[in-house]
């Protein structure tokens, strides 16, 4: 008898946080998007703020520019109205779907597949991550290619086509102190493909503040005004030239090598190493610079990628 209060105890301690934690810990943060399959022009349906929303931060949904060009502040409703069609077709011509404006089976697909956080659409205005640092200063540079909705297959930059300066070639890197230990070899092997394949050289920095490029574990909202979104969803993300951050999101099932389920630590790694040396999202599906990872599979640098970081630093 005397044991009931710690029985008690032991129930609201163990079983309520678990009742708590479990839906939230299953639940990627895209799954909104599955209640919006089949949605068309003129529904209003609870979700498709977010879906906006979404858009906005990737750089699809842009019209709420002022003539300064600065964004208005977004107050996203629930109706499916033109700038939410065109969007989506945008969004569909960018990875190849048919370009019909509805949320078909395939783009529902598509957009709730794990991503890289960096904005896919450059073009200085609406991808804040990209250009906050940005002086544009030579913007003239900028390719036809950055600008949608021309279907293109190709390499992008980040708007005024910001890099590292040409005697700034050899890069030192450090872990944010506490990194997992498994994480650091596949790190090391993502520099070292990129400096085969590029002008730069790589080396492992002791002073983790000093170092050039900085690579960290974080979870939620980790002072950058990135937050991180629990499992699934966004799984990294990094800086455009010469930030040098590069973080992976703490809460995504990491592995080295293809393990099922989980996400091999080198192949996001190329890929956040080629945002930190100015390349944009590719389209192309096979380009490690593509934004979409699948788990259980690794993947190296493409010839996209090889030519895009040649012509960025006109070393063809
Ligand atoms: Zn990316
Ligand atoms: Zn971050």
């Amino acid at each position: 008898m005397a044991n009931k209060p710690l029985v008690i105890l032991l129930f609201i301690s163990i079983f309520l946080p678990l009742c708590f934690s479990l839906p939230l810990l299953q639940v990627s943060p895209f799954a909104f998007l599955n209640d919006l399959q089949g949605c068309k022009k003129g529904d209003h349906v609870n979700g498709i703020s977010k879906l906006k929303n979404f858009f906005h931060y990737y750089g699809y949904l842009n019209h709420r520019i002022n003539v300064t060009g600065h964004l208005i502040e977004a107050d996203f409703d629930d109706t499916f109205d033109d700038f939410l069609e065109s969007a989506i077709k945008t969004y569909q011509q960018y990875f190849h779907l048919n370009p019909t404006g509805l949320l078909d089976v395939e783009t529902i697909s598509q957009l709730a597949t794990p991503r890289c956080g960096v904005p896919d659409i450059i073009n200085g205005t609406t991808s804040r991550m990209l250009s906050e640092h940005d002086n544009d200063n030579d913007s003239e540079h900028d390719h036809h290619h950055h600008h949608l909705p021309h279907a293109v297959s190709h390499y992008a930059f980040f708007p005024g086509r910001r890099r590292w300066p040409s005697t700034k070639y050899r890069l030192t890197y450090a872990f944010l102190p506490g990194t997992r230990a498994d994480a650091k070899a596949p790190v090391a092997r993502a520099f070292a493909t990129w400096a085969r394949n590029t002008h730069f050289k790589f080396s492992l920095a002791t002073n983790y503040r000093r170092a050039d490029l900085k690579i960290g574990f974080y979870g939620g909202n980790h002072g950058d005004g990135y937050p991180f979104d629990g499992p699934g969803g966004t799984l990294a993300h990094a800086f455009a030239p010469t930030d040098g951050r590069f973080h992976y999101d703490s809460t995504e099932k990491w592995a080295v090598g293809a393990v099922k389920g989980r996400y091999d630590l080198q192949t996001v790694a190329l890929h956040e190493i080629g945002h930190l040396l100015g390349l944009g999202h590719s389209n192309v599906r096979n380009a490690i610079m593509y934004p979409y990872i699948k788990s259980g599979t690794t993947k190296g640098l493409n010839a996209d990628d090889i030519k895009g970081i040649k012509v960025l630093y006109n070393r063809r």
